[in-house]
């Protein structure tokens, strides 16, 4: 037997009325595992960049890796394909699906594709250039658009940092009801494993994360740092719905690998993924509907960025800015529209260094304390009180004490991107792993 080792990237296997590509890859596992040799690593799950328009929800692509007897790689592709239009509604026009397998190393031009993917747009004629030149056996659907987050996720490696998604997926059938995941189940598991998994719930709002909202088939979804402790904590969830099938993902979640970027404000282009050094300037103002916009600038040039009222008391910390506080802020790029320029919805900041606020007024009167009034230009001051002058006195300048920390900033839980790297793991980063053992289930 010739070992080959095979890597399937997919994306877009989903529509809004049920189905999404993790529950689709899970099928997939079963299937595969009939003719599948080893696993080469846990099913991966692959966040691209979250500003893109095209997403249905947190824009997740998928890849398997492993070994295979080399006579068995050619049926992959046609039996694949059958599963996909059997699974995906294709004839809804947000769904498009695709499927790519690469053979043996995975080529530097992917790796470089899959940078790019994290935090920019990318056009379907790029990914069908590139399943060109590396003559990249693929099947997709629609207008293909599903190739670009196939070819990415196999060009990432999770070589860096990267956590763990435990997904628990109930019946297709079941989809239009309610799942009934336990919150009181929820709050114990968290209260037990809150050092070793997070966004289980919003602590402002008190409300479930692990169960979305949508009619897809997954049933609630535990992130951890390590498999076993995703595993454990999602046998305290109770549920009514039963898991028909579970299937536990290596990912970058929460490695806000999609903000590496630092980019010049005259470089800012529509639906960017980015981090941008800058000094506010102009004093941050609360517009309709709680929503908080700060103007600031660098030296190519200035933008409006825009803490909306999702993000809960995030508005605030934004909202205490003031004219020349140096910050990063991690944002996408919203395009202008006829009513607001190009805009950065915040997803987070950094306060570097706050100025001085200062706060200045008339001195007290040395005679009676009371406040003293100017006495003209150059003329000092005098009291309307007790009639002294003074023309040597200055005005009082008192510091106030801001109430900004230096340091990241995140919106509340809820409003946080699945790549957002969350406060528990500011510090944290997982070893690049060696060998290892995949682990999915179906009951
Ligand atoms: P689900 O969570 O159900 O998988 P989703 O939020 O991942 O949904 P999709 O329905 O998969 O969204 O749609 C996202 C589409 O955008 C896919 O076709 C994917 O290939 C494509 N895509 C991903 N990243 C980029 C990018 N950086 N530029 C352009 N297109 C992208």
């Amino acid at each position: 037997m010739i070992r080959e080792n095979i890597t399937i990237g997919m994306d877009d296997i989903d529509s809004p009325s049920g189905g999404c590509t993790t529950h689709f890859a899970s099928l997939l596992v079963e299937d595969l595992d009939k003719i599948v040799e080893e696993w080469l690593d846990y099913p991966n799950l692959i966040r691209l960049n979250p500003n893109i328009p095209y997403r249905t929800r947190g824009n997740g692509a998928v890849a398997l890796r492993f070994a295979i007897d080399s006579s068995k790689s050619e049926e992959i592709l046609p039996s694949i394909r059958e599963m996909v239009l059997e699974y995906a509604e294709i004839s809804y026009p947000n769904t498009n699906p695709g499927v790519v397998i690469c053979k043996g190393d995975i080529p530097h031009e992917l790796t470089d594709f899959t940078k790019r993917a994290l935090w920019r747009t990318i056009p379907v004629s790029l990914a069908t250039r590139v399943l060109s030149r590396l003559n990249l056996p693929y099947f997709a659907e629609g207008n293909k658009r599903g190739t670009i987050g196939a070819l990415a996720a196999i060009g990432h490696g999770l070589n860096a940092d990267y956590t763990y998604e435990y997904i628990a997926y109930r019946s297709m059938n079941q989809c239009s009801e309610p799942r009934g995941v336990d919150a009181e189940s929820v709050f114990k598991m968290n209260d037990q494993m809150k050092e070793k998994t997070f966004a289980n719930i919003d602590s402002s709002s008190q409300s479930l994360l692990i169960e979305p909202q949508g009619p897809d088939p997954v049933l609630y979804g535990i992130r951890g740092d390590c498999p076993e402790d995703v595993l454990h904590a999602a046998s305290l969830v109770r549920s009514e719905q039963d898991a028909e099938r579970w299937m536990i993902f290596r990912t970058n979640q929460a490695t806000g690998e999609h903000l590496e970027q630092q980019i010049k404000i005259s470089y800012l282009r529509p639906y960017m993924s980015v981090s941008v050094s800058c000094t506010v300037a102009e004093n941050p103002r609360i517009i309709e509907g709680g929503h908080v916009i700060l103007t600031v600038r660098d030296e190519t040039g200035t933008i409006d960025c825009a803490a909306y009222e999702p993000t809960g008391d995030f508005r605030w910390i934004v909202n205490d800015l003031l004219v020349g506080d140096e910050i990063v802020v991690h944002a996408g790029v919203r395009p202008a529209s006829r009513t607001h320029r190009l805009t950065l919805n915040l997803e987070g900041l950094q306060i570097v260094t706050v100025v001085d606020e200062v706060h200045v007024s008339n001195p007290l009167c040395r005679e009676c304390g009371r406040r003293m009034k100017s006495a003209g230009t150059k003329k000092g001051f005098k009291c309307v009180y007790c009639g002294h002058k003074d023309s040597s006195i200055q005005k009082d300048r008192t510091y106030i004490s801001r109430n900004l920390e230096p340091g990241i900033h995140l919106p509340r839980t809820s409003a946080q991107r699945h790549l957002t790297r969350p406060s528990s793991r500011l510090r944290k980063r997982n070893e690049p792993l060696n060998g290892m053992i995949a682990k999915w289930h179906i009951p």
